[in-house]
């Protein structure tokens, strides 16, 4: 039989499994009685708010007395009436595929591909999604490393509930200039491998044919690669990539460090700006005109790098020095740049990009660390609080359905026993995390 009339069989099983199973299932209500919920829009706090839930939209959310009348007299409470209640948070920038470190099968990202079966993978993506859920992400864009397509695999086993995890937005495969990133490989031999991890783009055809491939494998959005050392996507390629992948309704968010990569993805009108460390005003000044994002990832701002490998490997001197030397560089240049996308009005939302095995922290612990590294780099909490919530759903092209507590909304909601906006690493102790309305934990005492 062919594939495509198999797999149409298969979607009239499931829709139709779907509607049966829907058709038996009761409404649920649930009503949070909440002590303090953040206005992520206004940087307000609402004190004795109710969030009336059914199923798994916010239906209502108001002074708690008058949602009270709402609810029906069966619906479950939960209290949270000495919590401080925050929408669900969202890393932009997450490679739950990876986990380099000592202690892991992912060592670095070449034995993550190469000595790694996909299944073996697959499993390793499935935990370490459920432990950024369990920290308080409730959404995740995977944004590339997890082989052919991992993360589009896990996101639709969320979604059935076969894994608990975070609802995933997957990139499929990078697209990068031939050759992939940050692998070093003998090419004669490298294309087995880099072809698990990327699609190599060397002409506008290829780029047209890379997205129509991720597409083909369930990519929510596509990444690319702008700069890899000295090879660079030009803007010819980056054109047809964008053409491509908008046409299908795809954003398209781009690694870019050096000048000429932010030029060409910002020049080709792309949806995001990742990392930019060598951003200029000029090009600060044409994201902003043209609305692209800038998606900050300095989790390991402030020696958090090398503290982290610290604890698990022992470093040469050598590396230690580089990194030492790296650190000193980055404590005066990144909180500048934070200060110019700031001023310059650019609109941003921030990722981890944390792909370490972090001894003794889960992979959310491990990526909660970045909200302590914005600060000390000089954000303001609630700017913090609004990249990781209100402006990540605007920049995924979510702002429909998560990043707020308001009606229509998916019912996404963490809570700190303190408070997030005088101190942001509350961030890193979340103790109540509710997704599209079922509690996944809660350790908050009434
Ligand atoms: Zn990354």
């Amino acid at each position: 039989m062919a594939r495509t009339s198999l797999k149409l069989i298969l979607l009239i099983v499931l829709s139709a499994l779907a509607v049966a199973q829907s058709g038996s299932q009761t409404t649920k209500i649930t009503l949070l009685k909440v002590g303090r919920l953040l206005d992520v829009r206004a940087g307000k706090y609402l004190a004795n708010q109710g969030v009336l839930i059914e199923n798994e939209k916010i239906k209502e959310v108001g002074p708690l007395a008058s949602v009270q009348a709402h609810a029906p007299k069966d619906a479950a409470v939960v209290d949270l009436s000495n919590a401080t209640v925050l929408p669900g948070l969202i890393d932009c920038h997450a490679h739950v595929f990876i986990a380099a470190g000592p202690n892991s099968p992912g060592e670095n990202m070449l034995l993550a591909v190469a000595g790694m079966s996909a299944s073996t993978r697959a499993l390793l993506g499935a935990r370490l999604a459920r432990e950024d859920l369990e920290a308080g992400f409730t959404t995740i864009r995977n944004i590339g490393h997890s082989g052919i397509d991992g993360d589009a695999a896990l996101r639709d086993a969320v979604n059935q509930s076969w894994v608990p995890g975070p609802r995933v937005l997957a990139s499929c495969r990078k697209l990068t200039p031939p050759g992939g990133q940050a692998v070093r490989l003998n090419p004669v031999l490298a294309d087995k491998i880099t072809d698990q991890e990327f699609l190599a783009v060397g002409s506008p055809d290829e780029g047209h044919k890379a997205v129509r491939e991720n597409l083909l494998y369930g990519a929510d959005f596509i990444k690319v690669v702008a700069d890899a050392d000295r090879r660079f996507v030009t803007l010819e390629e980056m054109k047809a990539i964008v053409e491509e992948a908008h046409r299908s309704g795809l954003k398209v968010a781009v690694h870019a460090t050096t000048p000429l990569g932010i030029k060409t993805a910002v020049d080709a009108g792309v949806d995001s700006i990742e990392h930019g460390d060598e951003v200029t005003d000029d090009e600060l000044k044409a994201m902003h005109d043209k609305g692209i994002f800038f998606d900050i990832t300095e989790g390991f701002y402030g020696g958090r790098l090398r503290s982290l490998l610290q604890k698990s490997v022992v470093l040469s001197p050598e590396v230690d020095q580089e990194l030492a030397a790296w650190e000193k560089k980055d404590a005066t240049a990144t909180p500048a740049r934070i200060q110019r996308i700031m001023k310059a009005g650019v609109k941003f939302a921030v990722g981890s990009d944390m792909w370490f095995d972090y001894p003794g922290k889960t992979r959310g612990q491990a990526t909660a660390t970045m909200f302590g590294a914005l600060r000390d780099l000089g954000m303001q909490s609630i700017d913090i609080v609004r990249a990781a919530t209100v402006n990540a759903a605007e920049m995924i092209g979510w702002q429909d359905r998560v990043g707020v507590i308001e009606p229509g909304k998916l019912a996404d909601l963490i809570a700190t026993r303190g408070d997030p906006l005088q101190d942001i690493t509350e961030l890193e102790r979340v103790r109540f995390v509710m997704r599209g309305g079922t509690v996944v934990r809660n350790e908050v005492k009434p």
